[in-house]
């Protein structure tokens, strides 16, 4: 397998990988995955993968996590916006919505996210949405501000199908992480993923987060990824989606990557 990938969500600010960075990123380019666009979830971490991303020649998004959204304040838009002119800062994102946990209230993630649209309508960068439990709500605001979200990904879908459904009729972006691996809550994805066109796919590890329990894999892939989420496994979650779309590896490794270019803008 000598195919490139690309992990599209990477918390490699997380502190798990606090000092591990090089040996993250080199165990993920012996496993092929050459490029990762490394994600900022509020102010301080949108600095810190901007400064990651530049060293190891990745890109990064700026933005804040919904969880992070209460921390919002009237400086925030500029200091977003000046690190989002930087020429390897590719997105505006994280953001979103977030009603799982609700870390920050509905109104005030909901008034951030808008905030976000205006930045990626300024900066003319595509959206990295976070949703969670909050489907109906953000389909609504993409309805309502469409001329201004014409490039966006939905991170981490774990949806139903007719949630994809209204997705892709907004033309969003679909990525994929390890959930399709795993046989106890990605079941239900792998009977509809064949209908995310080709050139909206992507695939992610969402790392460290999301350890899939995976059954179907050898046990020692299994119990690593179950303590620690990383960016190699995304061969893992490659492969998958390639069984379940009923297409090949290669394939898959091809277009992930054709659409990592289009996407974020790369001019390779
Ligand atoms: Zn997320």
């Amino acid at each position: 397998m000598s195919n490139k990938l690309v992990d599209i969500c990477v918390n490699l600010t997380d502190d798990v990988f606090l000092g591990k960075e090089k040996k993250i990123i080199d165990a993920a380019n012996k496993n092929n995955i050459s490029k990762m666009v490394l994600v900022g979830n509020d102010l301080e971490s949108s600095k810190k993968v901007s400064a990651l991303a530049e060293e190891f020649n990745f890109i990064s998004t700026a933005g804040y996590h919904p969880h992070n959204a209460k921390d919002w304040n009237i400086n925030s838009y500029e200091c977003l916006l000046s690190i989002l002119k930087k020429g390897h800062v590719k997105a505006v994102g994280e953001c979103g919505l977030d009603f799982n946990r609700n870390f920050s209230t509905p109104e005030i993630q909901h008034s951030v996210f808008l905030e976000h649209i205006n930045l990626a309508k300024q900066t003319n960068l595509p959206l990295f949405i976070h949703e969670r439990d909050a489907f109906h709500q953000m389909v609504g605001i993409l309805k309502d501000n469409i001329d201004d979200c014409k490039n966006m990904v939905v991170h981490c879908f774990t949806g139903t199908k007719n949630a994809l459904i209204d997705y892709l009729d907004l033309g969003v972006h679909i990525g994929l992480t390890g959930w399709i691996c795993d046989d106890r809550r990605g079941k239900h994805l792998r009977d509809f993923i064949n209908i995310i066109p080709d050139d909206k796919l992507f695939i992610e590890t969402d790392s460290p987060y999301l350890s899939p329990y995976i059954s179907n894999k050898k046990p020692e892939i299994t119990s690593a990824m179950k303590h620690l989420n990383k960016p190699e496994y995304l061969v893992e979650v490659a492969k998958d989606v390639a069984k379940y779309r009923n297409q090949s590896y290669d394939y898959i490794c091809e277009i992930t990557y054709q659409n990592y270019l289009k996407f974020f803008g790369i001019d390779k």
